[in-house]
Protein backbone atom coordinates (compact mmCIF):
# COMPACT_ATOMS: atom_id res chain seq x y z
CA UNK A 1 0.00 0.00 0.00
CA UNK A 2 2.70 2.34 0.91
CA UNK A 3 4.59 1.72 -2.48
CA UNK A 4 1.10 2.44 -4.13
CA UNK A 5 0.91 5.69 -2.29
CA UNK A 6 4.17 6.59 -3.22
CA UNK A 7 3.46 5.94 -7.55
CA UNK A 8 0.42 7.98 -7.14
CA UNK A 9 2.43 10.81 -5.90
CA UNK A 10 4.78 10.51 -8.44
CA UNK A 11 1.99 10.76 -11.25
CA UNK A 12 0.49 14.10 -9.84
CA UNK A 13 3.81 15.38 -9.75
CA UNK A 14 4.47 14.76 -13.55
CA UNK A 15 2.05 13.21 -15.10
CA UNK A 16 3.35 15.05 -18.78
CA UNK A 17 -0.14 15.31 -19.67
CA UNK A 18 -0.63 17.98 -16.97
CA UNK A 19 1.33 20.11 -19.32
CA UNK A 20 -1.49 20.12 -22.55
CA UNK A 21 -3.50 23.38 -22.55
CA UNK A 22 -5.55 22.42 -25.59
CA UNK A 23 -6.84 19.62 -27.74
CA UNK A 24 -7.49 20.33 -31.18
CA UNK A 25 -9.86 17.50 -33.15
CA UNK A 26 -9.86 17.07 -36.84
CA UNK A 27 -13.77 17.20 -37.58
CA UNK A 28 -13.27 13.64 -39.28
CA UNK A 29 -12.21 12.13 -36.54
CA UNK A 30 -14.64 13.51 -33.78
CA UNK A 31 -17.50 11.31 -33.78
CA UNK A 32 -14.91 8.35 -33.58
CA UNK A 33 -16.32 6.98 -30.11
CA UNK A 34 -12.27 6.78 -29.02
CA UNK A 35 -12.30 10.19 -29.22
CA UNK A 36 -15.07 10.91 -27.26
CA UNK A 37 -13.83 8.33 -24.52
CA UNK A 38 -10.32 10.25 -24.80
CA UNK A 39 -12.37 14.04 -24.75
CA UNK A 40 -14.52 13.00 -21.55
CA UNK A 41 -11.14 12.43 -20.32
CA UNK A 42 -9.72 15.30 -20.80
CA UNK A 43 -12.50 16.68 -18.53
CA UNK A 44 -11.45 20.33 -18.38
CA UNK A 45 -8.53 21.43 -21.34
CA UNK A 46 -10.10 23.29 -23.47
CA UNK A 47 -11.25 21.72 -26.98
CA UNK A 48 -11.50 22.91 -30.60
CA UNK A 49 -12.63 21.25 -33.71
CA UNK A 50 -10.34 22.19 -36.64
CA UNK A 51 -10.94 21.62 -40.80
CA UNK A 52 -7.92 19.51 -42.12
CA UNK A 53 -4.13 18.47 -40.30
CA UNK A 54 -2.95 22.28 -39.43
CA UNK A 55 -3.45 23.55 -35.48
CA UNK A 56 -4.16 27.26 -35.69
CA UNK A 57 -1.91 29.60 -34.59
CA UNK A 58 1.12 27.24 -34.48
CA UNK A 59 2.69 28.23 -37.73
CA UNK A 60 4.52 25.23 -39.51
CA UNK A 61 7.13 27.26 -41.03
CA UNK A 62 8.24 28.55 -38.34
CA UNK A 63 9.29 25.55 -36.72
CA UNK A 64 11.39 24.22 -34.39
CA UNK A 65 10.87 28.26 -32.55
CA UNK A 66 7.59 27.42 -31.88
CA UNK A 67 8.34 24.21 -30.48
CA UNK A 68 8.14 25.14 -26.96
CA UNK A 69 4.89 26.36 -27.57
CA UNK A 70 3.71 23.40 -29.73
CA UNK A 71 4.33 20.92 -27.03
CA UNK A 72 1.09 21.87 -25.40
CA UNK A 73 -1.21 21.54 -28.33
CA UNK A 74 -2.48 18.49 -28.86
CA UNK A 75 -3.76 17.10 -32.27
CA UNK A 76 -6.36 14.41 -32.15
CA UNK A 77 -6.38 13.04 -35.63
CA UNK A 78 -6.19 10.24 -38.19
CA UNK A 79 -3.11 7.98 -39.33
CA UNK A 80 -3.35 8.61 -43.29
CA UNK A 81 -0.11 6.34 -43.64
CA UNK A 82 1.01 2.98 -42.19
CA UNK A 83 1.07 2.51 -38.59
CA UNK A 84 3.42 -0.48 -38.79
CA UNK A 85 6.91 -0.24 -39.95
CA UNK A 86 10.47 -2.10 -39.81
CA UNK A 87 12.99 1.28 -37.19
CA UNK A 88 14.49 3.58 -39.21
CA UNK A 89 17.81 1.96 -38.37
CA UNK A 90 21.18 1.84 -40.79
CA UNK A 91 22.49 -0.90 -42.59
CA UNK A 92 25.91 0.14 -41.31
CA UNK A 93 25.47 -0.95 -38.05
CA UNK A 94 24.31 -3.94 -35.78
CA UNK A 95 20.12 -3.28 -35.69
CA UNK A 96 18.54 -5.31 -33.04
CA UNK A 97 15.47 -5.90 -35.82
CA UNK A 98 12.88 -3.55 -34.23
CA UNK A 99 9.29 -2.89 -35.68
CA UNK A 100 7.55 0.07 -34.80
CA UNK A 101 3.95 1.24 -34.25
CA UNK A 102 3.44 4.86 -36.09
CA UNK A 103 0.81 5.96 -32.55
CA UNK A 104 1.68 9.41 -32.78
CA UNK A 105 4.14 12.43 -33.14
CA UNK A 106 6.00 14.03 -30.99
CA UNK A 107 6.02 14.10 -26.95
CA UNK A 108 5.26 16.65 -23.97
CA UNK A 109 8.72 15.82 -21.91
CA UNK A 110 11.28 17.94 -23.58
CA UNK A 111 14.92 16.41 -23.80
CA UNK A 112 18.02 18.64 -25.15
CA UNK A 113 18.98 15.76 -27.40
CA UNK A 114 15.57 14.83 -28.34
CA UNK A 115 15.89 13.28 -32.31
CA UNK A 116 12.48 14.45 -33.04
CA UNK A 117 13.56 18.21 -32.89
CA UNK A 118 15.37 17.47 -35.96
CA UNK A 119 12.99 14.81 -37.86
CA UNK A 120 9.20 16.33 -37.41
CA UNK A 121 8.12 19.67 -39.35
CA UNK A 122 5.17 20.42 -37.38
CA UNK A 123 5.80 22.00 -33.59
CA UNK A 124 2.38 20.22 -32.39
CA UNK A 125 1.93 17.02 -30.77
CA UNK A 126 0.00 14.74 -32.79
CA UNK A 127 -2.30 11.48 -31.75
CA UNK A 128 -3.48 8.92 -34.11
CA UNK A 129 -7.23 8.20 -33.15
CA UNK A 130 -7.86 5.46 -36.12
CA UNK A 131 -6.80 2.70 -33.96
CA UNK A 132 -9.26 0.27 -35.05
CA UNK A 133 -6.92 0.04 -38.50
CA UNK A 134 -3.67 -0.06 -36.78
CA UNK A 135 -5.27 -3.27 -35.29
CA UNK A 136 -6.35 -4.39 -38.49
CA UNK A 137 -2.49 -3.88 -39.79
CA UNK A 138 -0.84 -5.69 -37.09
CA UNK A 139 -3.23 -8.82 -37.63
CA UNK A 140 -2.61 -8.84 -41.15
CA UNK A 141 1.38 -8.60 -40.71
CA UNK A 142 0.96 -10.89 -38.11
CA UNK A 143 -1.22 -13.30 -40.66
CA UNK A 144 1.45 -13.33 -43.32
CA UNK A 145 4.37 -14.08 -41.17
CA UNK A 146 3.14 -16.55 -38.33
CA UNK A 147 6.34 -17.91 -37.86
CA UNK A 148 8.10 -14.80 -37.47
CA UNK A 149 9.09 -13.40 -33.93
CA UNK A 150 7.72 -9.72 -33.92
CA UNK A 151 9.28 -7.13 -31.28
CA UNK A 152 7.54 -4.02 -31.67
CA UNK A 153 7.55 -0.21 -29.88
CA UNK A 154 5.49 2.30 -29.77
CA UNK A 155 8.77 4.52 -28.53
CA UNK A 156 10.22 5.81 -31.75
CA UNK A 157 7.95 9.00 -32.38
CA UNK A 158 7.07 9.89 -29.50
CA UNK A 159 6.87 8.65 -25.52
CA UNK A 160 4.97 5.42 -25.29
CA UNK A 161 3.39 6.60 -22.52
CA UNK A 162 3.55 10.31 -22.06
CA UNK A 163 -0.44 10.85 -23.17
CA UNK A 164 -1.82 7.21 -21.55
CA UNK A 165 -3.37 8.83 -19.29
CA UNK A 166 -5.53 10.74 -21.86
CA UNK A 167 -5.29 7.91 -24.61
CA UNK A 168 -5.90 4.80 -22.78
CA UNK A 169 -4.19 3.29 -25.64
CA UNK A 170 -2.16 0.73 -23.24
CA UNK A 171 -5.69 -0.58 -22.19
CA UNK A 172 -6.23 -2.00 -25.92
CA UNK A 173 -2.64 -2.47 -26.99
CA UNK A 174 -0.97 -4.50 -23.73
CA UNK A 175 -4.31 -7.03 -24.06
CA UNK A 176 -4.12 -7.47 -28.03
CA UNK A 177 -0.53 -8.42 -27.89
CA UNK A 178 -1.60 -10.54 -24.67
CA UNK A 179 -3.33 -12.53 -27.09
CA UNK A 180 -0.51 -12.68 -29.94
CA UNK A 181 1.79 -15.84 -29.52
CA UNK A 182 4.88 -14.77 -31.25
CA UNK A 183 4.70 -10.99 -30.21
CA UNK A 184 6.11 -9.02 -27.93
CA UNK A 185 5.17 -5.14 -27.22
CA UNK A 186 8.11 -2.58 -25.35
CA UNK A 187 6.54 0.18 -24.12
CA UNK A 188 9.55 2.61 -23.68
CA UNK A 189 9.14 5.91 -21.21
CA UNK A 190 10.57 8.36 -19.35
CA UNK A 191 7.58 9.25 -17.47
CA UNK A 192 5.80 6.85 -14.13
CA UNK A 193 2.60 7.42 -15.80
CA UNK A 194 1.94 4.00 -15.76
CA UNK A 195 -1.69 3.55 -13.74
CA UNK A 196 -3.65 2.09 -16.59
CA UNK A 197 -0.92 -1.14 -16.77
CA UNK A 198 -2.56 -2.37 -13.44
CA UNK A 199 -5.01 -5.33 -14.14
CA UNK A 200 -4.51 -5.50 -17.58
CA UNK A 201 -4.08 -9.10 -19.19
CA UNK A 202 -0.50 -8.90 -20.57
CA UNK A 203 -0.11 -12.13 -20.78
CA UNK A 204 3.80 -11.58 -20.21
CA UNK A 205 4.07 -10.42 -23.58
CA UNK A 206 4.33 -6.33 -22.70
CA UNK A 207 7.74 -5.42 -21.62
CA UNK A 208 8.02 -1.91 -19.95
CA UNK A 209 11.26 0.06 -20.27
CA UNK A 210 12.92 3.25 -19.13
CA UNK A 211 15.33 5.09 -20.69
CA UNK A 212 17.97 6.12 -17.55
CA UNK A 213 20.74 7.83 -17.32
CA UNK A 214 23.71 9.64 -14.54
CA UNK A 215 21.26 12.25 -12.55
CA UNK A 216 22.81 15.49 -13.86
CA UNK A 217 21.88 14.36 -17.04
CA UNK A 218 17.95 13.44 -16.04
CA UNK A 219 17.85 17.07 -14.47
CA UNK A 220 19.39 19.13 -16.60
CA UNK A 221 18.97 17.42 -19.67
CA UNK A 222 15.33 15.83 -19.58
CA UNK A 223 13.06 18.91 -19.01
CA UNK A 224 9.36 17.63 -17.48
CA UNK A 225 10.48 13.72 -17.28
CA UNK A 226 10.11 12.00 -14.11
CA UNK A 227 13.17 11.45 -11.68
CA UNK A 228 15.11 8.22 -11.24
CA UNK A 229 13.48 7.66 -8.56
CA UNK A 230 9.88 8.27 -9.70
CA UNK A 231 11.22 5.86 -12.59
CA UNK A 232 12.32 3.46 -10.40
CA UNK A 233 9.35 3.45 -8.28
CA UNK A 234 6.94 2.56 -11.38
CA UNK A 235 9.53 -0.02 -13.07
CA UNK A 236 9.16 -1.72 -9.62
CA UNK A 237 5.76 -1.37 -9.21
CA UNK A 238 4.82 -2.82 -13.02
CA UNK A 239 7.51 -5.61 -11.66
CA UNK A 240 4.99 -6.73 -9.19
CA UNK A 241 1.83 -5.98 -11.30
CA UNK A 242 3.98 -9.22 -13.47
CA UNK A 243 5.77 -7.37 -16.07
CA UNK A 244 8.64 -7.67 -17.03
CA UNK A 245 10.64 -4.72 -17.97
CA UNK A 246 13.81 -3.56 -20.11
CA UNK A 247 16.42 -0.31 -19.29
CA UNK A 248 17.84 1.77 -22.08
CA UNK A 249 21.00 3.65 -20.92
CA UNK A 250 20.33 5.97 -23.98
CA UNK A 251 22.14 8.48 -24.86
CA UNK A 252 25.34 7.90 -22.85
CA UNK A 253 26.26 11.53 -22.60
CA UNK A 254 30.36 12.43 -21.48
CA UNK A 255 29.93 14.93 -19.26
CA UNK A 256 31.59 16.09 -15.87
CA UNK A 257 31.35 12.96 -13.46
CA UNK A 258 30.03 10.66 -15.77
CA UNK A 259 31.95 7.56 -13.83
CA UNK A 260 30.23 8.38 -10.70
CA UNK A 261 26.92 9.08 -12.05
CA UNK A 262 26.17 6.43 -14.05
CA UNK A 263 27.31 4.43 -11.12
CA UNK A 264 25.28 5.80 -9.10
CA UNK A 265 22.07 5.49 -11.51
CA UNK A 266 23.20 1.58 -11.81
CA UNK A 267 23.41 1.07 -8.13
CA UNK A 268 19.96 2.72 -7.59
CA UNK A 269 18.61 0.33 -10.70
CA UNK A 270 19.42 -2.76 -8.81
CA UNK A 271 19.26 -2.04 -5.00
CA UNK A 272 15.18 -1.26 -6.39
CA UNK A 273 14.23 -3.47 -8.87
CA UNK A 274 14.07 -7.48 -9.22
CA UNK A 275 16.96 -8.37 -11.24
CA UNK A 276 15.50 -11.33 -12.32
CA UNK A 277 12.74 -9.14 -14.17
CA UNK A 278 14.43 -7.28 -16.48
CA UNK A 279 14.64 -8.66 -19.71
CA UNK A 280 16.99 -6.31 -21.85
CA UNK A 281 19.36 -3.33 -20.79
CA UNK A 282 20.83 -1.13 -24.08
CA UNK A 283 23.33 0.85 -24.32
CA UNK A 284 24.23 3.41 -26.85
CA UNK A 285 26.31 6.11 -26.60
CA UNK A 286 25.17 9.82 -28.08
CA UNK A 287 24.17 10.31 -31.90
CA UNK A 288 22.30 12.80 -33.59
CA UNK A 289 21.39 14.14 -37.42
CA UNK A 290 24.11 17.21 -37.59
CA UNK A 291 20.64 19.77 -37.77
CA UNK A 292 19.73 18.78 -34.34
CA UNK A 293 23.07 20.62 -32.54
CA UNK A 294 21.62 23.92 -33.87
CA UNK A 295 17.94 23.12 -33.14
CA UNK A 296 18.95 22.36 -29.30
CA UNK A 297 21.62 25.10 -29.24
CA UNK A 298 19.06 27.37 -30.09
CA UNK A 299 16.42 26.49 -28.02
CA UNK A 300 18.60 25.39 -25.31
CA UNK A 301 21.58 27.93 -24.96
CA UNK A 302 22.88 26.83 -21.42
CA UNK A 303 23.57 23.06 -22.80
CA UNK A 304 27.24 22.32 -23.25
CA UNK A 305 27.64 18.56 -24.30
CA UNK A 306 27.17 19.26 -28.21
CA UNK A 307 30.20 20.95 -27.76
CA UNK A 308 32.40 18.17 -27.56
CA UNK A 309 34.11 16.89 -30.29
CA UNK A 310 32.05 14.10 -32.63
CA UNK A 311 33.27 12.44 -35.72
CA UNK A 312 30.61 12.09 -38.75
CA UNK A 313 29.71 7.73 -38.63
CA UNK A 314 28.84 5.62 -41.53
CA UNK A 315 25.47 6.66 -40.98
CA UNK A 316 26.25 10.38 -41.51
CA UNK A 317 25.21 11.04 -37.59
CA UNK A 318 27.33 12.63 -35.38
CA UNK A 319 29.33 10.53 -32.69
CA UNK A 320 32.04 10.38 -30.29
CA UNK A 321 35.22 9.14 -30.91
CA UNK A 322 35.55 5.75 -31.07
CA UNK A 323 38.08 4.74 -28.33
CA UNK A 324 35.50 7.36 -26.10
CA UNK A 325 32.10 5.37 -27.01
CA UNK A 326 34.71 2.28 -25.76
CA UNK A 327 35.37 3.57 -22.44
CA UNK A 328 31.91 4.64 -21.64
CA UNK A 329 30.28 1.62 -22.66
CA UNK A 330 33.32 -0.41 -20.83
CA UNK A 331 32.54 1.79 -17.79
CA UNK A 332 28.77 0.55 -18.18
CA UNK A 333 29.13 -2.68 -18.34
CA UNK A 334 31.54 -3.27 -16.19
CA UNK A 335 29.28 -2.14 -13.52
CA UNK A 336 26.27 -3.72 -15.22
CA UNK A 337 27.23 -7.50 -15.74
CA UNK A 338 28.12 -8.54 -12.21
CA UNK A 339 24.81 -6.80 -10.95
CA UNK A 340 22.28 -8.52 -13.93
CA UNK A 341 20.56 -11.67 -14.28
CA UNK A 342 22.10 -14.26 -16.45
CA UNK A 343 19.19 -14.21 -18.34
CA UNK A 344 19.41 -10.46 -19.11
CA UNK A 345 20.34 -9.41 -22.50
CA UNK A 346 23.03 -6.48 -22.30
CA UNK A 347 23.43 -4.94 -25.93
CA UNK A 348 24.64 -2.11 -27.82
CA UNK A 349 22.51 -0.03 -29.73
CA UNK A 350 23.77 0.56 -33.37
CA UNK A 351 27.24 -0.19 -33.36
CA UNK A 352 30.04 -2.38 -35.24
CA UNK A 353 30.87 -6.06 -34.35
CA UNK A 354 34.45 -3.98 -33.66
CA UNK A 355 32.88 -2.15 -31.04
CA UNK A 356 31.20 -5.40 -29.58
CA UNK A 357 33.63 -7.29 -29.28
CA UNK A 358 36.10 -4.78 -27.71
CA UNK A 359 33.39 -3.78 -24.89
CA UNK A 360 31.55 -7.40 -24.44
CA UNK A 361 34.15 -9.94 -26.09
CA UNK A 362 31.60 -11.25 -27.97
CA UNK A 363 29.80 -9.68 -31.31
CA UNK A 364 26.01 -10.84 -32.05
CA UNK A 365 26.64 -13.16 -34.60
CA UNK A 366 28.41 -15.35 -32.04
CA UNK A 367 25.15 -16.02 -30.32
CA UNK A 368 23.18 -16.13 -33.57
CA UNK A 369 22.05 -12.00 -34.27
CA UNK A 370 21.18 -9.77 -31.47
CA UNK A 371 17.50 -10.09 -32.71
CA UNK A 372 18.14 -14.12 -32.05
CA UNK A 373 19.57 -12.86 -28.32
CA UNK A 374 16.63 -10.69 -27.39
CA UNK A 375 14.28 -13.20 -28.55
CA UNK A 376 15.73 -15.47 -26.28
CA UNK A 377 15.82 -12.88 -23.28
CA UNK A 378 11.64 -13.18 -23.99
CA UNK A 379 11.17 -16.56 -24.47
S1 LIG B 1 10.97 11.68 -23.61
FE1 LIG B 1 11.74 10.83 -25.54
S2 LIG B 1 10.33 11.57 -27.11
FE2 LIG B 1 10.02 12.81 -25.28
S3 LIG B 1 11.32 14.61 -25.57
FE3 LIG B 1 12.50 13.12 -24.40
S4 LIG B 1 13.67 11.94 -25.94
FE4 LIG B 1 12.01 13.05 -27.02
Amino acid sequence: MRSQNRIHKAEKLINPVSHIKKIFVEQGVADLPYTQEILKRAATIPVEIINGHYVPGLDANQYPRNLTKGKQNLLLCRNLGHFFKPCPATREYRCCDYQVINIGLNCPMDCVYCILQAYLNNPWLSFFVNVDDLLRELEAAFAKNPDRFWRIGTGEFTDSMALDQLTGLSQVLVPFIGRQSRAVLELKTKSAAIANLQGLDHQDRTIVAWSLNSQPIMREEELRTATLDERLQAAAQCAAWGYRLAFHFDPIIDHPGWQEGYATTIKELFRQVPSDKIAWISLGALRFLPPLKQIANSRFPKSRFFSEEFIVGLDGKHRYFRSRRVDLYQHLYRLLKPLADPKTCIYLCMESDEIWREVMGFAPEDHGSLAVMLERAVF
